[in-house]
């Protein structure tokens, strides 16, 4: 018999928080919703889903839950966050809405909508050696970029858009792993993969 997965939530405040348990699912964990202080203490791991980051703040401000967040990321609890969620971990934003908090510790500067109206969307297939081959499905929605990050970031993938390197679109901090792009609107689960053995250890 093989082992239950590790129990994997999804911030569940503003977003597509069911793809995101669905693909956690499809990852070999076990994946529930958390909503509230109590629910984020019965977790090993955290995904912060695609959505809105301006609404996501205001709303975890307003429920009481940046600061729980805050501390779980702190306390070393893994993350990881797509599109607006990776916004949510970055400690820098560029363009963010004046009043716009975020729970930090991935040390990047990121940009909101960072790709510009004509190419609101669009999907690329991307090499992310440390998932392996073929190259990723990745899907961009009104996503941002990182335009900076710091010495204790490993650079996981980019796009060939602007700049003779391309566009940072995935990194990885320590327990910390974040993506421009929204794997749980694929069928690939390797980027889901890659954080449960994160959560593992
Ligand atoms: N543009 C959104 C934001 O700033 C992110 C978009 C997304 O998550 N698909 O939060």
């Amino acid at each position: 018999m093989t082992s239950p997965g590790p129990l994997i939530g999804v911030l569940a405040i503003q977003g597509d928080v069911r793809e995101h348990l669905a693909s956690l699912e499809r990852a070999g964990a076990r994946a529930r919703p958390v909503g509230s202080t109590a629910e984020l203490g019965g977790v090993e791991g955290l995904v912060i889903p695609g959505g809105e980051s301006t609404t996501m703040s205001k709303l975890a401000l307003a429920d009481g839950l940046m600061t729980p967040l805050r501390e779980a990321r702190a306390s070393g609890m893994p993350m990881y966050g797509s599109c607006a969620g990776m916004i949510m971990l970055a400690d820098r934003v560029e363009d963010a809405r004046p009043d716009q908090e975020t729970v930090g510790g991935l040390d990047i500067t990121v940009r909101r909508n960072a790709f510009g109206r004509q190419v609101d969307s669009f999907e690329s297939e991307v090499p992310i050696p440390a998932v392996g081959e073929p190259d990723f499905p990745a899907v961009f929605i009104r996503a941002p970029w990182v335009e900076q990050v710091g010495p204790s970031v490993d650079v996981l993938a980019r796009v060939e858009r602007g700049g003779a390197e391309g566009t940072i679109v995935a990194v990885r901090q320590g327990p910390l792993l974040a993506t421009a792009f929204h794997p749980e609107l694929t069928g690939d689960t390797r980027i889901h993969e890659l954080f449960v053995r994160m959560v593992i250890g």
